[in-house]
């Protein structure tokens, strides 16, 4: 395992981050607790030593499950992560009063890293009218966590924002390969860490989709490389060579994972990736990119539609099942609300639409396909 220290801090992190928010489950849907706890406490022997959690994972099960599982002398060993869930803030008291049930539920008394959970512009400013700064402030000297942090969902231009607007010690952004560009990915992480805030990276393989059904252009590309790499490594190789990123999360389901991300993260040295390997995450963002097929970048200048249809959640949803070959499943979810059919084709849509997309043909298309393949299930 291989470690880094958060910036402005006395916390040394393993550059492996146990994200609980995809615990083994049981056949209920509930966290399987005896599995989850020796998974857990399973990568601490090994070495990891940064473990997250939030509110809402598992409809809360699961800061119950790490707070079993940190018991027995393994609290001391690691740096724990929760997060307030900004939208259940109503009033200034409900900050404290999640923090203190969320310790309960951790049993102890203090987190190493409080953040403002999937902070974006509109709930951010809610919650600091509410006195946000000042909570992070006061639960600091009281001792309750340690440093302040926010995991982030919104464009580059309000990160800079909530990057300014406080002191804080981490960002938790999402980026991958195919992420670089999009949130607040690379010019946030660059901005941020400049400002001396450590960096954690959530949904490093896409939530899985970087290692299904990867496409043989793909892996042919991978393939011909010397060094012989699962499309696991090599998204997490591509994190982790940058050296402003200090953790990197896995929500861990199996054993098989931990055992393989303990392997694959022994390499974790910043500044690890040699030239032929730059470019080659250069060839795997563009030989993805070039599967879109729409190309909708989900602004939403196209909404709303005097007829309700959902353009840009239709148009990413296909994209995403173009790039990642997952047709079927984009058929059954869109045949639960096919709102391309109410297309009346007036066209307004299409000269808002700054990416001159043929909204109304693409609409008839996909609507088309999916009766299609309603059909050829019958
Ligand atoms: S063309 Fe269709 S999708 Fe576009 S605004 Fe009109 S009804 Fe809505
Ligand atoms: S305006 Fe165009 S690019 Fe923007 S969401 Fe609508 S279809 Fe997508």
């Amino acid at each position: 395992m291989k470690y880094a220290n958060f910036p402005g801090t006395d916390v040394k992190a393993s550059r492996l981050g146990f994200g609980c928010m995809r615990l083994p489950t049981l056949p209920d849907g509930s966290v399987d607790r005896p599995e989850a706890i020796r998974m857990i406490r399973g990568a601490i022997d090994a070495g990891v030593t940064y473990v997250d959690t939030a509110y809402g994972y598992h409809g809360g099960e699961s800061e119950k499950v790490v707070g079993e599982a940190l018991k027995d002398g393994y609290r001391e060993r690691v740096t724990l992560t929760t997060k307030l869930p900004l939208w259940k803030v109503e009033k200034t008291a409900d900050m404290e009063n999640l923090l203190d049930e969320q310790l309960g539920r951790l049993q102890t008394d203090h987190v190493d890293f409080y953040l403002a959970h999937a902070v974006n512009g509109e709930r951010f400013d809610a919650v600091c009218a509410l006195g946000l700064l000042e909570f992070m402030d006061e639960m600091q000297k009281k001792g309750k966590i340690r440093y302040p942090g926010f995991s982030f969902h919104d464009d580059a231009e309000t990160f800079k924002r909530v990057v300014d607007s406080y002191p804080w010690k981490l960002a938790q952004v999402q980026m991958n390969i195919l992420d670089e560009n999009n949130q607040a990915t690379m010019r946030g992480i660059e901005y941020a860490a400049s400002k001396g805030i450590g960096i954690v990276i959530m949904e490093p393989l896409r939530g899985g989709a970087l290692t299904r059904n990867v496409p043989r252009e793909v892996e042919a590309l991978y393939a011909a490389m010397p060094e012989k790499r699962s499309p696991a490594e090599w998204a997490f190789r591509y994190l982790y060579d940058r050296p402003e990123i200090i953790t990197i999360l896995s929500g861990m389901s199996e054993k098989a994972q931990v055992e393989d991300n303990l392997r694959i993260f022994d390499h974790a040295e910043p500044g690890c990736a040699n030239e032929a390997e730059k470019q080659l995450f250069q060839k795997v963002r563009a030989t993805y990119e070039a599967r879109v097929k729409v190309g909708c970048t989900g602004c939403e200048y196209c909404q709303p539609c005097p007829q309700g249809v959902k353009i840009p959640r239709t148009f990413r949803a296909y994209d995403n099942a173009a790039v990642f070959d997952t047709f079927e499943r984009f058929y059954t979810d869109y045949l639960k609300d096919p709102t391309a059919a109410n297309c009346v084709e007036c066209g307004l849509c299409e000269s808002q639409c700054p990416q001159h997309i043929s909204i109304r043909q693409w609409l008839k298309d996909i609507h088309a396909e999916a009766m299609a393949y309603q059909a050829s299930k019958k």
